[in-house]
């Protein structure tokens, strides 16, 4: 029996109730014989909250102080759970991320983690306790100031840990029992994957299916640390995300290895928003004038697009899409830099969506770009942008559109499942 890293989010935590129950759970771990490092996120909508209060008092607050607002909310949930644990009668202890040894960059509000050193929770751990760490926060290597990971970077804080750790398994828990072909709030007939390749959850969680964290299942992929994703509400086994197919127990069959499918699932995003640069001179270093204002703001995009440029004017436009909530600084520092890019004008669109459909049989699968776009086509889905990648065929539509694209896609390759709706057992879904 080793040691095991457990995650529990904010849904799981909600409340009172919530956290009584998981300081039942993690007691469990214990009692089996596990030694456990237990991380937890803010308590529901906490951060979301403070991120509002802090719009309030100012439209852009100053990233070292939202970071110093934003980690009180997992302070909150480690110190309540550490106390629900005693209750239970068992040692526990709380740590922040910058005890427990999260050393980051110093980019607050999406800092890297570049090292972590565990030896207090290592020397806690082997004295007996239970170990509890707020996650989604490190500390800064140069300038030792309280550092963020990104909206759910809990996730990567747990795998961090387990693989500093030496962890034999890493658990998600969450409000949904796994990993699903789809957003179980939007398609109830999404099934449930049993085992996924870290390959297409990479791609799912970097289409928006906020269930792992993108950077989490990088961090696990290049340590090989097993994700098993799992509801902190029921009793069930979830899904394991590794490199290795699993082994199931059937009784029909005795031992049988999972499949890889052909097409994991269909992921969908509405946190972007599109910026039009129109107007750009048709001529080399145009772009690369472009995306290097928008990389020295320290901004990530996601597609790109440009018009074929109109003969008679020499103009093109170019559209790119990145995060909403690095929209207002992506226009200011092009508006800075208008006179040196020589661009018309500028237009901002937050009214769009992402769809994507993720799958490592799309490679040797002609038919499924095809058959996608014929979906969407049905739906009476109009596509602004298409990208690809090896596994992958992601398009931009209406924000309104989403919901039905997403589920008119999901039954057009046969993922519905013909047995249970998908169970969502907590969160707001924010
Ligand atoms: P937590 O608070 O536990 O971190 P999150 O809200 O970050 O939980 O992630 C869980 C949610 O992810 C689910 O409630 C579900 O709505 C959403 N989700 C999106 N895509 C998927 C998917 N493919 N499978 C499961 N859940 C998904
Ligand atoms: N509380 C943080 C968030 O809401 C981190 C997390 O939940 O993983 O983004
Ligand atoms: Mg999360």
């Amino acid at each position: 029996m080793g040691l095991v890293v457990q995650k529990y989010g904010g849904s799981s935590v909600a409340d009172a109730e919530g956290i009584k129950r998981v300081a039942k759970r993690i007691v469990e771990a214990k009692q089996n014989g596990h030694q456990v490092v237990a991380v937890v996120s803010a308590m529901g909508d906490t951060t979301d909250e403070l991120i509002d209060l802090a719009e309030q008092v100012s439209p852009m607050p100053a990233g070292r102080e939202l970071d110093m607002l934003l980690t009180a909310g997992e302070r909150i949930s480690m110190a309540l759970l550490a106390m629900a644990i005693k209750k239970l009668g068992h040692e526990a202890q709380s740590f922040t991320g910058s005890q427990a040894g999260v050393i980051t960059d110093s980019v607050h509000n999406k800092a890297r983690i570049i090292d972590v050193t565990p030896g207090r929770l290592k020397t806690s751990v082997d004295e007996g306790n239970i170990a509890i760490v707020a996650g989604f926060q490190g500390v800064s290597q140069d300038t030792k100031d309280i550092t963020t990971l990104g909206r759910g970077g809990s996730d990567t804080t747990a795998v961090a840990l387990a693989a500093a750790l030496d962890a034999d398994v890493c658990e998600i828990y969450t409000d949904v029992d796994g990993v699903f072909t789809a957003d179980p709030r939007v398609v109830k007939k999404a099934r449930k994957i049993d085992w996924i390749s870290f390959e297409d959850m990479l791609e799912l969680a970097a289409s928006g299916s906020k269930v792992l964290l993108h950077r989490c299942v990088e961090y696990a992929r290049r340590y090989n640390i097993p994700i098993h994703v799992r509801s902190s509400f029921s009793g069930l086994q979830g899904t394991w995300v590794s490199s290795e197919p699993i082994v199931q127990k059937t009784q029909a069959q005795g031992e049988k290895q999972v499949e890889q499918a052909l097409i994991s699932g269909v992921a969908h995003d509405t946190s972007e928003a599109k910026v039009t640069v129109v107007g750009v001179p048709d001529k080399p270093g145009e772009a690369a004038s472009i995306f290097r204002t928008i990389a020295d703001a320290e901004l990530n995009i996601d597609m790109v697009v440009q018009n074929v440029s109109a003969a008679s004017t020499g103009l093109t436009d170019i559209s790119f899409t990145l995060p909403k909530t690095d929209g207002r600084k992506a226009i200011d520092a092009l508006e800075k830099n208008k006179a040196g890019i020589g661009f018309d004008s500028l237009r901002y669109d937050d009214q769009i969506g992402k769809i994507s459909l993720v799958g490592a049989g799309m490679k040797t699968n002609p038919g499924v770009t095809a058959d996608f776009f014929g979906a969407l086509s049905d739906a009476g889905v109009n596509i602004e942008l298409i990208s690809t990648s090896e596994i992958r065929i992601s398009v931009v539509t209406r924000a309104d559109d989403v919901p039905e694209a997403v589920r008119a896609v999901h039954s057009a390759f046969g993922l519905d499942s013909d047995s249970d709706e998908a169970v969502v057992y907590g969160g707001t879904g924010r």
